[in-house]
């Protein structure tokens, strides 16, 4: 055996999840490399990266170095572990038979995706849809049989190419044990997913997470208040809640715009061609999003960059990962945008 444990334990981590999937302690399952569309113009993710899809053969072995370190933590563990198998004194253990893993970028979320039970899982990068449906069917397959006590696995996924596979497929994925897409909506204004180059169209938006739904998996769709700017924060907002409402998935999450370092976007936003609405004009934008809405959505800011205040100076919006329940919560978050309002929208 590799005295340092590297080549026994290696798999590839990426970077980015979404924040509920690091709530719930979710295992990172990589099985593609940075984004294959990478032309948002707000979005600084991957932009430097090159796009790849990963062997089966590649992500089966990444899948047997987490089950291998799951069965020696577990093996060192049973003196102490509890419930979940595993235990401190047993990654301490462990740690001490092989140092390198102090070094193992996934070894910390592997460990605690571990502690939390190990409920639910989550496949990187951008898009795994990208795959081909028989490879991703037998991806998930193994996952499942490797990993047994996995409840629930998501991935992020554009709203094209979910378009773009047959109804067939897309219920074999998920029939294979992928619960739950997060899908980057952005704004149902197709002027402003034309200029932020999103790459899909208001339409497709609608056709990706109408199939997504009828596939049978549960949606989570993403937009981004303040997209529009000032000169069209009224059609970003109409048009948004016109294509959640049609779609009406289960979840919608709040992501405002923060202009990204380097990103075009930004440049915009800096030399004045695209103007930033301030923190009142986003709230007010929000304001008409939350009353167009017609959905029988969770509406979520489960995020800190839903950043507006209340009059006690904490946050004005729960951050929590299931939001608000449309319609029977409409109101308070119309009452709550009101009192944000009221304090100046800081
Ligand atoms: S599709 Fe998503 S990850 Fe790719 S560039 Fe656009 S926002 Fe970024």
């Amino acid at each position: 055996m590799n005295p340092s444990g590297v080549e026994r334990y290696a798999f590839e981590t990426g970077i980015y999840r979404p924040p509920s999937e690091g709530g719930s302690d979710s295992l990172l399952i990589r099985l593609t490399r940075n984004c294959p569309w990478n032309h948002c113009t707000f979005c600084g993710m991957y932009k430097t990266e090159k796009f790849q899809v990963r062997s089966v053969a590649e992500i089966k072995k990444d899948i047997d170095a987490m089950a291998a370190l799951r069965d020696d933590l577990a093996a060192l563990s049973r003196p102490s572990g509890q419930g979940t198998g595993v235990s401190h004194d047993g990654a301490v253990a462990l740690i001490g038979k092989y140092p390198a893993l102090n070094h193992h970028p996934g070894f910390a979320m592997f460990y605690h995706w571990l502690l939390s039970g190990g409920q639910t899982a989550f496949l990187q990068d951008a898009n795994s849809l990208i795959m081909k449906t028989d490879q991703l069917v037998e991806v998930l397959a193994y996952l499942r049989a490797t990993f047994p006590t996995i409840s629930r696995v998501t991935t992020y996924a554009r709203a094209k190419t979910i378009a773009q596979k047959s109804l067939d497929d897309l219920k074999a994925i998920c029939g294979a044990g992928l619960d739950r897409l997060h899908v980057g909506l952005e704004s149902g204004d197709d002027a402003v997913l034309e200029h932020v180059r999103k790459g899909a169209t208001a339409e497709i938006h609608i056709k990706g997470g109408q199939k997504a739904l009828a596939a049978g998996f549960q949606l989570s769709e993403y937009w981004m208040p303040g997209l529009g700017g000032q000169a069209r924060w009224e059609q970003h907002a109409r048009n948004t809640a016109r294509v959640l409402s049609a779609i009406d998935p289960h979840y919608i999450r709040s992501r405002p715009l923060r202009p990204w370092p380097g990103t075009p976007l930004a440049g915009e936003a800096a030399k004045g061609s695209f103007e930033m609405l301030t923190p009142a004009g986003q709230l007010r934008e929000l304001r008409l999003t939350m009353q167009e809405l017609s959905v029988n959505s969770r509406v979520c800011f489960d995020h800190a960059g839903n950043y507006w205040k209340n009059r006690h100076g904490g946050h004005l919006l729960s951050l929590s990962y299931e939001g608000y329940q449309f319609p029977r919560e409409k109101q308070k978050i119309l009452d709550l945008i009101d009192e944000g309002l009221k304090v100046g929208g800081q």
